[in-house]
Formats: C-alpha cells, sequence, structure tokens
C-alpha cells in the first residue's frame, strides 16, 4: 500500500488521468515479453523531463521504488516490479526533438518505437543501426537500457557504438546529461556506455542523442541453402574473415527452416538443414563484387543452392519470417527457455556440435537461430513442462548451455541483458571484484537503491 500523502503528491506532478491504481488498468504494466507478473503499487506517466525528476524525488523521500518502462517487449523480466515498486511508463514522452542531417545526428525521446525512428531518419537518407526483431513494438528507452542490436550488428555496431550521448535522471533524482554532440570526444569518464545496458537500474533516461548512418544506395539479400549446419557454420566462418563483411548475416536451424517453410509459406527444398540469410549492401560500383566475394566464400560441399532473393517481396517475406521465428516457436513446444548467447565466431563449429550433444544427453530439443555473423546465437530450450522427465532435466541443460559458453570464451547474454531471467548465473561470468565494484557504482547513481530493485545483481 502506498501512504495517501504519497498519491497527493504524485497527483500534484501529474494529472490523475497520468496516474493508474485500478489493478485491471495496472495490470498490464506488471509483465513484459517473459510473461513473469507482479502487479505493481502504480503506474505513472511523466511526458517531461521535470516530471521524471519530481517522481524520483518524491519516491525517493517516501522510499518507494520504482521501475522504467519502456514497450514491456524485453526478454529478460527488467521491466517486471518484482519488489513492490511503482512502474513509471516513458511511452507519452516520444518526440523527435531534432533531426540534424549534415552532422547525421538525431535527438528524441525514450517512449518512441525503433520502427519510428527508423522511417524518420529514412526521410534523410540515413537509419539508426540498432534494428531488433521488435522494432515494431519496443521503445528506444529499452533499446538503451538493454543494448539492443538486431542483424546490423554485424556491420554498424550496436545500441552503444551509435549513441552519442544521454540525458537522463539519477535514482537521487538528479540531471545528468552525459556524451557529447560530436562523433568523437574524450572528455571524462564515458558515462554513456556505462548507462547504455544498465537496465534501468542506474538513471532513468529521458533523451537520446543518436549516431545516423547513411542508408546504402544498393541493397541485396543471399539465401544460402545447406544440407547441414556444419557446412552453413562453416561458411559464416569463412565469409567473416573477409575484407567485405556482410550487413546481416542470419543462421537457421532445421527445425526454424520448417517454420518458415509451414508459417511463411516459402517453398524450401526438404533436405534444408540450415539455411543463412545474407544482408549485403553497396553502392553500384561495388555492390555486384561484394555479392561475388561473399556467394564464393558461402560456398562448400553441404550448399544446397545460393540465390539472390527475386524481388522486394521475397526479401520482405524472408526477413518477417526471420523475425517472427520467436513466436512462432510455440509450435514446437509449449514451453522454451530462450537464450541470447555469444560466443567466438571460429568457436560456431564446435558450440552447435556440443549442443547437439547436450540435446540428446539431456532429452531436451534445442533450436537456434539467430546472428550468426556476431556468434550471437539464439538457443531455445524447447520442453514440455508436463513431461516429468523434460521437466527434471531443463535446469540441469541450461546450466550445461551456460558452461559450454563460457569454455569458448563466450558471453551468457548478447543482446537480451540479464534483468531476472540470467541473475543466477551472472557470477559464473563476471568475477567477484568486478561484480563488488558494479553494486558501488549502483550505489552512487542510486543511493536509496529505489531504482529497479532485485535486476541484474543476485541477493547478497
Ligand atoms: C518477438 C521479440 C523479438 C525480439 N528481438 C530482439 C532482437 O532482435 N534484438 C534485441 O536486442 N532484443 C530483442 N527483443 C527484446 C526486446 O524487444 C528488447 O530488449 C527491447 O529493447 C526492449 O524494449 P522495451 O521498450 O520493450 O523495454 P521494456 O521491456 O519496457 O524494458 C526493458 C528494460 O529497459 C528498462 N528501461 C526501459 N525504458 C527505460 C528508460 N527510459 N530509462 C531507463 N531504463 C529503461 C526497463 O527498466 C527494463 O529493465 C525481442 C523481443 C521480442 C518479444
Amino acid at each position: 500500500m502506498l501512504p495517501q500523502t504519497f498519491f497527493s503528491a504524485l497527483q500534484k506532478i501529474l494529472t490523475s488521468e497520468y496516474v493508474l491504481t485500478d489493478e485491471a488498468l495496472c495490470w498490464p504494466y506488471g509483465t513484459d515479453g517473459t510473461q513473469r507478473f507482479v502487479m505493481p503499487l502504480a503506474v505513472v506517466f511523466p511526458s517531461t523531463h521535470e516530471e521524471v525528476v519530481a517522481i524520483t524525488r518524491l519516491c525517493n523521500e517516501y522510499h518507494i521504488a520504482m521501475v522504467p518502462r519502456g514497450l514491456g517487449s524485453g526478454a529478460v523480466g527488467g521491466a517486471v516490479p518484482v519488489t513492490p515498486s511503482i512502474v513509471v511508463s516513458l511511452a507519452r514522452m516520444r518526440n523527435i526533438i531534432a533531426i540534424d542531417p549534415l552532422n547525421r545526428v538525431m535527438i528524441v525521446e525514450p517512449g518512441i518505437t525503433n520502427l519510428e525512428i527508423q522511417q524518420a531518419a529514412k526521410a534523410h537518407g540515413l537509419f539508426w543501426a540498432p534494428d531488433p526483431g521488435s522494432r515494431e513494438f519496443c521503445s528506444l528507452g529499452g533499446n538503451l537500457a538493454h543494448n539492443s542490436s538486431g542483424p546490423r550488428a554485424i556491420k554498424y555496431g550496436t545500441t552503444r557504438e551509435n549513441t552519442l550521448g544521454l540525458k537522463a535522471v539519477t535514482g537521487s533524482g538528479e540531471t545528468i546529461t552525459t556524451g557529447a554532440y560530436t562523433s568523437k570526444s574524450v572528455v571524462g569518464y564515458d558515462l554513456t556506455r556505462l548507462l547504455i545496458g544498465s537496465e534501468g537500474t542506474l538513471a532513468t533516461i529521458t533523451q537520446a542523442t543518436l549516431k545516423l548512418l547513411p542508408l546504402a544506395s544498393e541493397q541485396r539479400t543471399l539465401r544460402a541453402l545447406y544440407r547441414s549446419v556444419e557446412g552453413a557454420v562453416h561458411a559464416v566462418t569463412q565469409i567473416m574473415g573477409l575484407a567485405q563483411l556482410p550487413s546481416a548475416l542470419e543462421f537457421m536451424d532445421n527445425t526454424t527452416v520448417e517454420l518458415v517453410r509451414r508459417y511463411a509459406g516459402i517453398d524450401l527444398p526438404l533436405e534444408t538443414a540450415a539455411l543463412l540469410l545474407i544482408g549485403v549492401e553497396g553502392d553500384a560500383h561495388s555492390i555486384n563484387s561484394t555479392l561475388e566475394t561473399i556467394r564464393t566464400a558461402a560456398k562448400n560441399d553441404a550448399l544446397i543452392t545460393i540465390e539472390t532473393a527475386h524481388s522486394a517481396e521475397e526479401i520482405h517475406q524472408l526477413w518477417q519470417a526471420r523475425r517472427r521465428l520467436s513466436p512462432s516457436l510455440k509450435h514446437v513446444a509449449p514451453k522454451k527457455i530462450n537464450e541470447d548467447i555469444v560466443v567466438p565466431v571460429s568457436c560456431l563449429p564446435e558450440f552447435l556440435k556440443k549442443l547437439a550433444e547436450l540435446s540428446n544427453r539431456y532429452g531436451i530439443a534445442i533450436v537456434t537461430f539467430g546472428h550468426a555473423g556476431n556468434g550471437n546465437i539464439h538457443v531455445n530450450l524447447m520442453y514440455d513442462p508436463d513431461n516429468a522427465k523434460q521437466a527434471a532435466q531443463i535446469d540441469a541443460c541450461l546450466q550445461a548451455v551456460f558452461t559450454l559458453v563460457l569454455s569458448l570464451k563466450g558471453s551468457l547474454s548478447g543482446e537480451h541483458g540479464i534483468g531476472l531471467a540470467k541473475q543466477p548465473f551472472i557470477n559464473q561470468e563476471i568475477d567477484a571484484n568486478s561484480l563488488a565494484i558494479m553494486r558501488q557504482i549502483k550505489a552512487v547513481f542510486d543511493p536509496k537503491g529505489i531504482l529497479n530493485p532485485g535486476k541484474i545483481f543476485p541477493a547478497l
């Protein structure tokens, strides 16, 4: 229960329509892409930086926890209010404050979707590199908080590499502006990169200065089909050794190929065991030679065909099918544990081979697809919770996957973050001293521990 005086003070900051307390109305804000659920104490919708400052100061005064929230598509439970908290939805802060095509910069508020950023940039012949599969329904704030990315990260980097500066409100209600307007700056510690990926635990981001890039005049998609997973991942290592990088290099295993065949209606030969979607960008002078170089690197004994997608419609269909793979996995088993591990690209063949062995050993189907060019593979452990044998093995299987990843110098998350889901595993990757420094940093930004408590760090 929140004290009445807290509410009265809140209603001096926001009009009553922007303060929800009715459980039925608060309910959608208690969950995210993980479907974990905890009822928020209240949900508030600030529309300005100053309102976020005032709300944060009020929460400090009353020692009430607050969870910044974008559009609730997060894959690790980051926006779920696990300890009794108010949810601060940034969904009303969706203005594009400025677009500066000459300097390739956009200043924007956090509630806007990734797709809306792309559309606004495209009108100037520009784009913002991070392109998560959820781009229609995830916010910039979530992208920043999770350092999100998508297929294009292989060539253009993640949110961190494409953000110049931030405006934010710390856990104690102080305003900070980080970074610079320029593409180079070495003035002080890099708080921009620290806040990106901090999952709403250090500050609420209210504005970002984004680095835009010019759209390539020519874009192609190659579709390569292989008789074996080994053949496909061998091709990935060859392509990533080239000087001309593709703009995307996505891998799908045999189960996901079947989903594409069945639900996207794309006709693929039955012998296809793996598929690579390869994006290639350039200008009219270079595109054909880059395509040819990549096509040559993709060839090996397991290749069935490699073709340029025939039409804009087919390209659209293939990429839509790729973006919808995650939700379409519900056709494979009632439950999935979706991990977004990363391994060095050269280790992909060994990783996928050993993953198949783990699947056999634990009797759990493991479906893989994802951003193979970065070594960032979505590993989906598919199981039926009513199957006693599978339910008994699932935790051990997940631990074995993580142990394998770390043994190959990999990382437990490439883009989804830690949130709640990976909290029990973080100290397997991060050493105790580094974790202790991270906790101290958290205490500097958020001395009362009111910002998104219970996330990232395991309980002491
Ligand atoms: C079908 C599907 C496909 C996906 N594909 C991808 C993909 O390709 N790549 C990828 O990286 N992710 C992907 N995701 C995960 C998810 O969409 C991203 O993590 C996204 O950035 C979350 O944005 P959101 O607005 O939904 O954030 P939310 O879920 O609302 O919040 C996520 C975290 O961000 C924090 N946060 C939100 N706004 C702010 C703010 N203004 N200031 C401080 N903290 C804030 C929250 O506290 C929380 O910790 C996918 C998810 C789904 C469901």
